[in-house]
């Protein structure tokens, strides 16, 4: 897993008490715009948690 990536996002099934356990991540721009803050990143491997 990559390490030390802290996450947020409870709703994500890889998410353990705000650390994230998958394997390896991938993060892609959200939109057609030119990234500036984190608002325009976005998480590929997010998967909702069931
Ligand atoms: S896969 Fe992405 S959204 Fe899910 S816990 Fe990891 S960093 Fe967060």
């Amino acid at each position: 897993m990559p390490s030390g990536v802290r996450c947020r996002v409870e709703e994500c099934v890889h998410n353990r008490n705000g650390a994230c356990r998958a394997s390896a991540i991938e993060v892609r721009s959200s939109g057609d715009e030119k990234v500036a803050t984190s608002d325009g990143t976005c998480c590929e491997t997010f998967e909702m948690r069931k």
